[in-house]
C-alpha cells in the first residue's frame, strides 16, 4: 500500500512537472505570435520626486494573449530569458517606447524620462546592444530621456563585456538604474566597479515599513549608503503614506507604487491630466 501511494504520488509529481513544462512551452511558442500580431502593449508606471512630482515614467511590458488571455511578465519574462526570445522582446520594447515617448514629454513635460527594463541576456545579444548604441549615436534613442535598470545579474554574468556596454550606455548620456537592489547575489563590489547613476530598493523591503525594524533599519542603510556614493535612491512597491513619508524623510529622492500610479496603458494615461500627481 506504501509502494503505492509512492507511486500513485510520484505520477502526480512528474504529471504537474509535465504541466509545467507544457505551459512553458506554450508560452514561448504563443510570445513569437504576439510579436507577430501586436499583442504586446507597453504599460507605464509614474516615478516621483520628494515633493510628489512626476519625474518620469517605468516602462512595464504587458501582453494579452487570445489563448492564454493575460500573461504577467513574472512569467513570461523567466520564459523568454529561458527559450532565447528575450532579445526580440527588447527590440520591440525599446523601439516601441521611442515611438511613445514624444507623447508622454508632450503631456508630462520635456524633463521627463523613461525607465527600459534590460534582462542579463540582453547584455550578451550583440543584436540587442549593437541597435541601442547604434540608436543612441543617431538619436533614434534620445539619450537624455532614457534610463535602464539592470540587475545585478546583469553583472555577473558576463563581467567584462557588461562593463564596456554600460559605459558605452553612461558616455551616450543614459542613466542607469540598479534594479531590485537588496535582493539576489548583491555584492557591494559592483558599486564600486560600475558607473551607475540610482539604486532601486526592493519592493520586499519597501513594503516592510511599519511593519519590521530590521527592514527598516536595512532601508535606511541602503539610503545612506547610496548617499555617500553620490547616487540617488529610488523606493520601488510604495503602496502606503506612512511608507512614502518614512522614505522621504530618510532622504529617498525618488518614489514608485500603486500609491501613486498603477502600471498604465499609455492611452488611459494620456486621457488624464498631466497636472495631478496621482495618476
Ligand atoms: P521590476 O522591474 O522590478 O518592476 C517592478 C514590478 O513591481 C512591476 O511588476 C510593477 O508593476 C510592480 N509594482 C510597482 N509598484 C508596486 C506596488 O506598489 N506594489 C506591488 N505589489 N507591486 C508594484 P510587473 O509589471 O509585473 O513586472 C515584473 C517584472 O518583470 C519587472 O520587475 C521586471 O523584472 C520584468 N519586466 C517587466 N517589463 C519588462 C521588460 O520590458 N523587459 C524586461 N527585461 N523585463 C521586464
Ligand atoms: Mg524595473
Ligand atoms: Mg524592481
Ligand atoms: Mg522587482
Amino acid at each position: 500500500r506504501a509502494k503505492q501511494e509512492g507511486r500513485a504520488r510520484y505520477e502526480w509529481f512528474s504529471l504537474s512537472m509535465y504541466e509545467a513544462t507544457h505551459r512553458k512551452v506554450q508560452v514561448s511558442t504563443r510570445i513569437s505570435h504576439g510579436l507577430a500580431h501586436g499583442d504586446f502593449y507597453l504599460a507605464y508606471q509614474a516615478k516621483v520626486g520628494p515633493k510628489e512630482n512626476i519625474i518620469g515614467f517605468e516602462v512595464l511590458l504587458r501582453w494579452y494573449d487570445e489563448v492564454l488571455g493575460h500573461v504577467s511578465p513574472g512569467e513570461f519574462i523567466p520564459i523568454a530569458e529561458q527559450t532565447d526570445k528575450i532579445s526580440q522582446i527588447t527590440l520591440w520594447v525599446v523601439k516601441r517606447a521611442c515611438e511613445e515617448l514624444p507623447l508622454l514629454i508632450k503631456e508630462f513635460g520635456e524633463n521627463i524620462s523613461i525607465s527600459l527594463n534590460l534582462s542579463p541576456q540582453d547584455v550578451n545579444s550583440s543584436e540587442v546592444t549593437d541597435f541601442i548604441l547604434g540608436g543612441l549615436a543617431s538619436n533614434d534613442i534620445p539619450a537624455k530621456h532614457i534610463e535602464f535598470e539592470i540587475t545585478e545579474t546583469a553583472y555577473m554574468n558576463n563581467f567584462g563585456y557588461a562593463n564596456s556596454f554600460f559605459e558605452a550606455l553612461k558616455i551616450s548620456g543614459c542613466h542607469l538604474s540598479l534594479d531590485d537592489f537588496g535582493t539576489g547575489y548583491s555584492s557591494l563590489s559592483y558599486l564600486t566597479e560600475f558607473n551607475i547613476d540610482t539604486l532601486k530598493i526592493d519592493k520586499q523591503f519597501v513594503s516592510q515599513i511599519g511593519q519590521s525594524e530590521r527592514s527598516e533599519q536595512i532601508t535606511v542603510a541602503i539610503i545612506q549608503m547610496a548617499k555617500s556614493l553620490n547616487l540617488l535612491v529610488c523606493a520601488e512597491g510604495v503602496e502606503t503614506k506612512a511608507q512614502a513619508e518614512f522614505l522621504i524623510e530618510k532622504g529617498c529622492e525618488i518614489l514608485q507604487g500603486f500609491l501613486y500610479s498603477r502600471p498604465t496603458p499609455l492611452k488611459e494615461l494620456l486621457a488624464r491630466r498631466a497636472d495631478k500627481f496621482v495618476i
